[in-house]
């Protein structure tokens, strides 16, 4: 008895060979294997900037589009030790430093949630006789002037705060933040 039943449900058309999927394009889409950001209209997108699109059906039938399984620049960087922006901070105030690293890594999910190419590639910590510095690399050169400037904007009214940039003949960008602690006589207007 129970068999028949199941019997009767697997009759049932599945929505997997239902029909309307002839008009598939035969296109083959680049997607990483790592992050799974999908190469499609010249840009590398995240796999949920797709989904706003349902309104548009090509966008809504790229399930059925072959995938080709390549590395994002942005992974590759990551996997490659490579990367367009670096910036060091130097000469952290102990009391902020905790802070700091948390204001980064939010800057770095922002930045990766509104492309998910342009992201923090490395955070590193650099602690020498108390002298606190930490290392950020990024994806992406302009990032790096970005990161500087929020920082600056945001510690500035703590401590003094400089930037300086210097930019490699590749197109690096290299920022430098200085934290200094704050002194009557040098302080600038
Ligand atoms: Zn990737």
């Amino acid at each position: 008895m129970s068999k028949k039943l199941r019997a009767a449900h697997i009759k049932q058309p599945s929505q997997r060979t239902a029909s309307g999927t002839s008009a598939v394009p035969k296109g083959t889409l680049l997607r990483c294997s790592d992050c799974q950001a999908v190469h499609e209209k010249k840009a590398w997108r995240a796999p949920n900037e797709l989904s706003h699109a349902k309104k548009d059906p090509w966008v809504a039938r790229t399930k059925e589009v072959r995938w080709k399984y390549v590395l994002c620049p942005a992974c590759k960087d990551a996997k490659e030790g490579t990367y367009s922006g670096m910036v060091v901070i130097r000469r952290i105030p102990g009391k902020i430093l905790n802070g700091l690293l948390s204001f980064i890594r939010k800057f770095g999910a922002r930045s990766r949630s509104r492309h998910i190419e342009r992201r923090l590639l490395s955070v590193q910590k650099n602690g020498k006789n108390g002298a606190n510095e930490v290392v950020v690399t990024t994806t992406e050169n302009q990032m790096a002037g970005r990161l500087a400037e929020k920082i600056r904007d945001t510690y500035k009214h703590q401590t003094r705060v400089t930037i300086s940039f210097s930019r490699e003949p590749h197109k690096r960008e290299h920022a430098t933040v200085l934290f200094d602690e704050p002194q009557e006589d040098t302080r600038t207007a």
